[in-house]
């Protein structure tokens, strides 16, 4: 048996009910194979890929907090520290009912590659909670992110893991759990990013996923003779990442006519209102029912539906595995030329290779999606410097890093006589890195 299919046999014999982290494992491993094989004997003696599959460390932990009825609740806080031959940890923190360390471990083992990507010195790691905000009183979420941090602030620090937002967290979340790592730590570092501004955070961290996303698409699309200049979008999802890659979207004079959330989705056939959107889910943190009011002329349906709308491009920003087969081959009869990922592995395995294999440009997340953790990785130059950048500054930075990263799996595919096929080349690109650095580092 190959080297890769052992590994991916035994990933799923050593973490049964785990099925995300699976797919994410035979996502990397599969597009890896050629790179695997041409080195294979050396590999297999130092069990690279064992050791690369396998978390340096992983974290769970109790979280009891008090409810504003005084009842006592507990949930499960996690943190895996997946891989720091690069640099320190990095990766979000993820606050939704459904975490489990399964879906902890496939996102921390993206991140990996995703960080290398970016040509920025961070290691991967991811951590969250099955906590969920939706609903809450802000005292609530207090107490459970002061309870959280009270735990993982024995293995944070800046030199070491610095944790980011996510799913469920935002800048209410970290500024919480920074308040409560200063006071037990004494020390004002820069352990978290997505910080406010006031406190050591960076302009454009807030639209760096979302703009970052666009960038790429941009690129990929001008080097392949299109111009994203006049595209229908779809957008699926209503929070951070899907905020501002409507935002940019239009900025770059497309036109994005859908978004969504876990009810329902809207379609407004003259353009998303981006201000409107801002308020429905950043101010009053509403339903998308509410769009309806701020924009007569615009559709809300229940349920699943973004994919079934005729659009050039399709930007999955909600979560992952939201893009099936049935959407792809919808897509794909609606003509769509380009899919970029600005979730974490939004699309299924099936879709992803359906959509390939009908000449789809398809960017995976860890590419498409990186310029959320670039942009952190700059909040956490800026920290140790004690300075802060423009919002100009931190966008250019941004900029140039994904049309750094397009070009650069671009060329690993072609490389490896995968031209055209930005999974293949973003794996081989981020692995390439991280496999100099651990050979270098020895046996640990
Ligand atoms: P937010 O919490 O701000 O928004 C998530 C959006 O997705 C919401 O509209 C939410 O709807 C929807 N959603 C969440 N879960 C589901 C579900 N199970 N089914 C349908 N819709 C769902 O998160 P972000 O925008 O920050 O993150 C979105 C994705 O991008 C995630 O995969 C994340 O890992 C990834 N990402 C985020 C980065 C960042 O910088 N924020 C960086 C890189 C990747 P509702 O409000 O109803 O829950």
């Amino acid at each position: 048996m190959s080297y890769v299919d052992e590994i991916i046999e035994q990933v799923i014999k050593q973490n049964p009910a785990e099925p995300e982290f699976h797919q994410a494992v035979k996502e990397v491993l599969e597009s890896l194979r050629v790179v695997v094989e041409a080195n294979e004997e050396k590999f297999r003696k130092d069990a690279l890929l064992e050791r690369l599959v396998n978390p340096e460390r992983q974290f769970k932990f109790r979280v009891p907090w008090v409810d504003d009825k005084g009842q006592v609740q507990v949930n499960t806080g996690y943190r895996v520290q997946f891989n720091s031959a690069i640099g320190p940890y990095k990766g979000g923190l993820r606050l939704h009912p459904s975490v489990n360390l399964g879906i902890i471990k496939f996102l921390g083992f993206e991140q990996i590659f995703k960080n290398s990507l970016t040509g920025l010195p961070i290691g991967g790691g991811k951590g969250g909670s099955d906590f969920d905000p939706k609903g809450k009183s802000d005292r609530e979420v207090m107490a459970f992110c002061q309870s959280f941090m009270t735990e993982l602030c024995k293995y944070i620090g800046a030199d070491t893991d610095v944790p980011a937002g996510d799913i469920g967290t935002g800048a209410r979340e970290i500024g919480f759990m920074f308040g409560q790592y200063k006071r037990i730590r004494g020390v004002y570092e820069g352990v978290l990013t997505g910080k406010g501004l006031s406190y050591g955070g960076s302009l454009a961290r807030t639209e760096a996923t979302g703009y970052g996303l666009l960038y790429i698409t941009e690129e990929m699309l001008k080097c392949n003779g299109q111009d994203i200049a006049g595209k229908t979008v779809a957008v699926s999802g209503s929070g951070n990442v899907a905020i501002y890659a409507t935002q940019k979207a239009q900025q770059l004079g497309a036109k994005v006519v859908t978004v969504s959330d876990s009810t329902g989705w809207v379609y407004d056939p003259d353009g998303i209102d981006v201000t409107a959107l801002k308020e429905i889910k950043e101010v009053k943190r509403a339903r998308l029912t509410e769009y309806k009011n701020y924009r007569p002329n615009s559709e809300y349906h229940e349920g699943k539906g973004v994919w079934s709308v005729k659009v050039d491009i399709a930007l999955p920003c909600a979560t992952q595995n939201e893009l099936d087969i049935e959407d792809a081959k919808t897509l794909v009869s609606n003509g769509v030329i380009a899919v970029c990922e600005g979730a974490n592995m939004p699309t299924t395995l099936e879709a992803t290779e359906y959509l390939q294999k009908n000449g789809v440009y398809f960017v995976p997340g860890k590419a498409a999606n990186a310029g959320g953790v670039a942009t952190s990785a700059l909040e956490m130059s800026q920290n140790s410097e004690r300075l802060s950048w423009s919002f100009e500054e931190v966008d250019s930075k941004l900029k140039g890093i994904m049309v750094n990263i397009f070009h650069n799996l671009d060329s690993a595919a072609k490389k490896y006589g995968f031209d055209g096929n930005y999974v293949v080349g973003a794996n081989i690109a981020g692995f390439e890195k991280v496999v100099d650095a651990m050979n270098a580092q020895g046996i640990v």
